[in-house]
């Protein structure tokens, strides 16, 4: 067993890379163990989100506060609430970010492959695909 003390794992801001305006990521699940499991709180600004991207096993997401957005490439932009669960699948093209007016926090699952990866980062998300409605 191992405890690792939340105020020992500072948080880290999203690289501009990787993130539109400002997302600050603390993780919760980054071994060094057996698993591949990865997980990490993601604290979403409003109007912030990732680039586009994917996931090589895919990813689940869960919204723990706040109003978000979520969209995969050819859909509409879709508002996701607290208590919402998303999963995205392998290799499927996507993001996710906070609602224009209001701030979001989600969790997010996912687990690496054989190489260590996993996230493979793509082009940030233009204003049109970030308020493309259904
Ligand atoms: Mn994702």
């Amino acid at each position: 067993m191992n405890i690792t003390r939340g105020q020992t794992v500072g948080s880290k801001r999203g690289p501009a890379d990787y993130f539109t305006g400002t997302v600050w990521v603390d993780e919760i699940a980054a071994g060094p163990n057996q698993s591949a499991v990865r997980a990490v709180s993601v604290s979403f600004e409003p109007g912030a989100r990732t680039a586009w991207h994917t996931h090589p096993l895919g990813q689940m997401l869960h919204i723990v506060s706040g109003v978000g957005r979520v969209q995969k490439e050819g859909g509409p932009a879709i508002e996701v609430l607290p208590g919402d669960t998303i999963w995205f699948e392998p290799g499927e093209r996507h993001w996710h970010g906070a609602a224009p007016n209001r701030a979001m926090v989600h969790l997010a699952i996912h687990q690496a492959d054989a190489s260590g990866n996993a996230v493979t980062w793509l082009e940030p998300v233009s204003d049109a695909d970030y308020n493309r409605p259904a």
